[in-house]
């Protein structure tokens, strides 16, 4: 979140803490408004796990429990003060959603989701049957938090604590989101498999912001616990779960201030839905799970962003990112020496099912070359920058870089080694911003982590990150676009930050997957002159292309596929005339 938005948010919850305080606040509306709160830091963490992170948990209310009854127990049974047992629950709820992150968040697809009803279901019954937690009886007698010596029994006193807690969860997810660890967040949407090829560890971005959810819904129990000073098994089953999830899907699911929206717009809604409905008619009351289904899907179907971006386009523009060119430089890797072996590719074969995409293929790159990888539609030139850079694995061959094996690495570790890539279909987040996405290729040069980030104690590392990616934006001539959506870019334009998004690595080998294409004369010519700077700067290029021109003023050595062999090999001007060439283009498919 940038300054405007979370300006607007302060002012938001600013008003809402006043609220009670208006003589016209019913203690109804009062306690009403502490239930949003409580609801609130469950649906921020959700907007976060499910909205930002693309994980769908229908099962965020068992974590609520774990908060509230961790310090149920250790309050009534074993006489800890209340605010003893708020480490004491957080680290509980934070250790049960590590132990159950692990085993979950690998899942993939439906059984994500699935994986959530599961313990979602489990946890209900199991709060309910063991015999200390008091069974479906619960427990009851649960003192009141005390700030001073005084308990805060009335719903007013409550309620600012409570707030209080929803706007420190707001700020530090804020926090999260605008670091190094929340583009990684933020990249893991739709697969998030690309951010493997820069140095992300999809599963570790996928735990902590698991984790992170689990403690917000771990401290929405614990001060629900002494709110209600009883807990009882029936709020931390699965339709409170999915509840919380209607709240951040309505309010705003990419945007942490849409957990507020939704949770206030449920809460007020179920509350005007349990009064009026058996007004309207008999046995009403049970309809309101039909009406939250229909608002869920109209939701969907017209603001499938959810609330609060509407209302957000209602407030001031977003202030761009700041950027600090005086931030000291990123580390680099020395270049490796003109001419020194860089790429050998040996034997290397890939194999679909019955399909040899990649059929025993040799061919290297020295340090300081641009290499043209050329061939008809289907040749395997895309499968061959996959096998390159531990995308696929490769079925057969060995792939040597900088003198060491890398054909059986994991493309993050590839990527650490000085191999950054494009994709011939382009992987950008379109929500975030073409400065933020070319941010991610500095993924490994400066490792701030989630905590730090948390805190704020990572702005000295992330204005060296982002004065790195603006540096290398400029270079590639996108510099305009800078502070755009990376979604509203076109095509061409596109696939040019996707080249400052590897030059943001560092790297000594940058694998291009049809760079030019959709580029209009000038950009074309634009890009040749860039890569044909960067050959001087000593920066290898291994380079699939169509445009014929380009590749053969650009390069100086060409390799040519056809139908996953290779077919020739040299440089370009004896492949312009090179018969065996010559056939496949104009007797291919094309
Ligand atoms: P190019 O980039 O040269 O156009 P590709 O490397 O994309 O070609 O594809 C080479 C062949 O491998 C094609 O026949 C394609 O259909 C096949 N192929 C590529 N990826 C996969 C995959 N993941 N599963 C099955 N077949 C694939
Ligand atoms: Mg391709």
């Amino acid at each position: 979140m940038s300054a405007a938005p979370r300006l607007i948010a302060l002012a938001v919850v600013a008003l809402a803490a006043i609220a009670p305080l208006l003589p016209f606040s019913p203690p109804y509306w009062v306690s009403l408004w502490g239930d949003i709160g409580l609801a609130s830091l469950v649906a921020i963490g959700l907007v976060l796990l499910t909205g930002v992170g693309g994980m769908t948990s229908f099962g965020q209310a068992a974590f609520v429990g774990f908060g509230a009854y961790t310090t149920a127990v250790l309050t009534t049974a074993f006489g800890f003060s209340p605010w003893a047992t708020l480490p004491i629950a957080l680290a509980t709820t934070g250790l049960a959603t590590l132990a159950i992150g692990l085993v979950t968040v690998r899942l993939s697809g439906h059984f994500l989701p699935l994986g959530t009803i599961a313990w979602g279901i489990s946890f209900f019954y199991l709060f309910g049957n063991l015999a200390v937690l008091g069974g479906f009886d619960g427990i009851s007698g649960i003192p009141p938090i005390s700030i001073a010596g005084f308990p805060l029994i009335d719903a007013r006193a409550v309620y600012y604590l409570i707030w209080l807690f929803v706007l420190i969860a707001i700020v530090l997810s804020g926090n999260l989101l605008d670091s190094r660890m929340g583009r990684a967040i933020r990249a893991l949407r739709g697969g998030g498999a690309f951010a493997e090829s820069f140095g992300v560890d999809t599963a570790q971005a996928k735990l902590v912001v698991f984790v992170y959810a689990g403690l917000l819904a771990g401290l929405s129990g614990w001060l629900y616990a002494h709110v209600q000073r009883s807990v009882s098994p029936s709020p931390f089953g699965l339709t409170a779960g999915i509840d919380y999830l209607i709240m951040a899907v309505i309010g705003g699911s990419g945007a942490v201030f849409g957990g507020v929206v939704g949770a206030g717009v449920v809460a007020v809604l179920n509350d005007q839905l349990q009064n009026w409905l058996p007004k309207l008619m008999e046995g009403g009351g049970n309809l309101a799970a039909i009406v939250f289904g229909v608002v869920l899907v109209a939701a969907l179907q017209f603001a499938r962003g959810g609330l609060w971006p509407a209302l957000r386009r209602l407030g001031p523009e977003a202030a761009p990112k700041r950027i600090d060119f005086s931030a000291a430089p990123l580390p680099k890797t020395p270049a490796p020496n003109r001419g020194a072996p860089l790429l050998e590719v040996a034997g290397v074969s890939k194999r679909f099912g019955g399909l040899v995409a990649v059929n025993d293929v040799s061919f290297s790159v020295k340090a300081g070359e641009i290499v043209g990888l050329i061939g008809p539609n289907g040749a395997g030139k895309s499968t061959t920058f996959n096998l390159l850079t531990g995308v696929a694995p490769a079925t057969s061959g060995a792939i040597t870089f900088r003198g060491a094996r890398i054909e059986t690495l994991p493309a993050r570790k590839i990527a650490a080694r000085g191999i950054a890539r494009t994709f011939q279909h382009v992987k950008l987040v379109p929500g975030m911003t073409v400065l933020e996405n070319v941010a991610i290729g500095a993924h490994l040069r400066a490792r701030p982590g989630a905590l730090s980030s948390i805190f704020r104690l990572d702005r000295a590392r992330e204005a060296e990150i982002i004065a790195e990616a603006a540096r290398q934006i400029e270079r590639v001539g996108l510099k305009a676009h800078m502070h755009k959506a990376a979604g509203s870019l076109a095509l061409g334009q596109a696939r040019v930050a996707e080249i400052a998004r590897a030059l943001c690595l560092d790297p000594a080998l940058l694998l291009l997957d049809e760079p030019a294409a959709g580029l209009r004369y000038a950009e074309k010519k634009q890009l040749a002159d860039l890569l044909a700077r960067l050959r001087e700067e000593g920066m290898s290029v291994l380079l699939v292309e169509h445009d014929m021109d380009f590749v053969m003023t650009l390069t100086d050595h060409i390799v040519v596929l056809d139908f996953g062999s290779k077919i020739a090999e040299g440089p370009p001007k004896a492949i312009a005339e090179s018969p065996a060439v010559l056939e496949a283009y104009l007797g291919g498919v094309e």
